[in-house]
């Protein structure tokens, strides 16, 4: 028996997200998600989708990740799909930050591991959630290849010139201080899928990616390679958010300090937690925030207004990065979702080759597609993003003939 299928795990602080994919049949067998991990809350949500079963809830306290994979795996042995199959050829793990030494999915081993580790000072609240995830599947299945798959790795590609920040080097360099940049896997994607959009090879395009979700991203992509990202040595820096600032001057967070009399912690969850769109209006969902503006909500506007003027700076910024712009990609929940968005997002950039049909633009499909009109020079694209298929297509092309194992 081939071994071609592949789950991805994405294993937060509590919260573990999952899917199981046959890469022969590019067919999603089963999706599902374990939130509120180590609460008397906790929920198991599991969605057979092979065979059309239905989706079932367990709610019952899960006291770790160890009790959430345990879960998870028996979810999967109840629709014939246990971790024990041989059919599975490797789990994939989405890890956050794999700082400059990986630059490709990498199959996990106790160097790896430690490396992982190692970077737990740069991302203290992701990479210690993705480390559990992994160890708690090698215990599960030893034998199978568990592959990492980096947020930072498609951005390893940027010129130091993009990825230092102008401090002293010294400094810098003693605590690792540079830009990162995150969601690369979506980045990576996005890019290969507008590339073929266009008809085009990745390597014969530039592209301004824009991932708009709850978190926020731009990138600008030379030729399939990522040259610049919104995101720095955290994923606080760049684009208003649903609940991060985005850039902000540095010396707000001293003035904080010596004036508000705040610490650090209360400054980190200022920024990353209660700033970006909930801090401006209350509000992080576009859905909402279009609602009131509908309904003429002042703030709700000035929140719309502050959140696509800085999208539009980063598109400048990106053009002139590249010199020479294809298309601009938007993607995630609000870049898929939300027409006026885009909309704004253009406007006025007629001189920069950038428009939006107002009719192509307010349709709603899950294709990518194309929404600026005929005349435009630069393609305006919707492009919906898919991070868990990109980690089961980068694992199982490096796990390659693991079936044969099996055989
Ligand atoms: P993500 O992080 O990619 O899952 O995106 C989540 C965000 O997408 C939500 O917080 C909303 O702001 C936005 N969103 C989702 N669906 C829609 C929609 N139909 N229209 C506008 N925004 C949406």
């Amino acid at each position: 028996m081939t071994a071609t299928r592949i789950l991805v795990l994405n294993s937060g602080s509590s919260s573990v997200k999952y899917q199981l994919l046959d890469m022969a049949t590019h067919e999603r067998l089963a999706v599902g998600l374990v939130e509120r991990i180590g609460e008397e809350t906790s929920r198991l949500k599991h969605t057979p989708l092979a065979g059309g079963g239905e989706a079932r809830e367990q709610n019952r306290r899960i006291a770790d990740h160890a009790g959430a994979l345990k879960a998870v795996a028996d979810e999967l042995a109840a629709d014939g799909l246990g971790l024990d199959s041989p059919e599975l050829a490797a789990i994939g793990h989405r890890v956050v930050h794999g700082g400059l030494k990986f630059t490709e999915p990498t199959i996990v081993d106790d160097a790896v591991l430690a490396e992982i580790e190692r970077l737990i000072p740069v991302a203290p609240l992701h990479n210690p959630a993705n480390l559990t995830g992994i160890r708690t599947a090698m215990e599960l299945r030893p034998d199978l290849p568990q592959v990492a798959v980096f947020d930072t790795a498609f951005h390893t590609t940027m010129p130091e010139s993009a990825a230092r920040y102008a401090i002293d080097v010294a400094t810098a360099d003693a605590h690792r201080v540079r830009r990162y940049g995150f969601h690369g896997t979506s980045h990576a994607y996005v890019s290969r899928k507008t590339a073929e959009l266009l008809g085009k090879d990745p390597s014969e395009v530039n592209l301004i990616v824009l991932h708009l979700g709850n978190g926020a991203s731009a990138s600008a992509v030379r030729g399939g390679e990522c040259v610049d990202t919104s995101m720095g040595l955290t994923p606080l820096e760049g684009l208003v958010m649903g609940t991060r600032s985005g850039d902000v001057d540095p010396a707000v967070i001293f003035h904080l300090m010596r004036v508000g009399k705040m610490s650090p912690d209360e400054i980190d969850i200022l920024l990353n937690q209660k700033s970006g769109l909930i801090g401006l209006c209350g509000d992080n969902d576009m859905r909402e925030i279009r609602r009131r503006i509908d309904e003429g909500d002042e703030s709700a506007r000035l929140a719309f207004d502050i959140y696509i003027h800085r999208l539009k700076k980063y598109i400048g910024a990106y053009y002139a990065v590249l010199g020479r712009v294809d298309a601009i990609a938007f993607t995630a929940g609000v870049g898929e979702n939300a027409a006026p968005v885009r909309e704004a997002a253009v406007a006025g950039l007629e001189e920069l080759g950038l428009a939006v049909d107002g009719e192509l633009n307010s349709v709603r499909s899950d294709e990518a597609r194309i929404v600026s009109p005929e005349y435009a020079r630069v393609a305006v694209a919707v492009v919906p993003t898919d991070e868990e298929l990109e980690i089961a297509q980068q694992t199982y092309a490096l796990v390659g003939d693991a079936g044969d194992r099996n055989a």
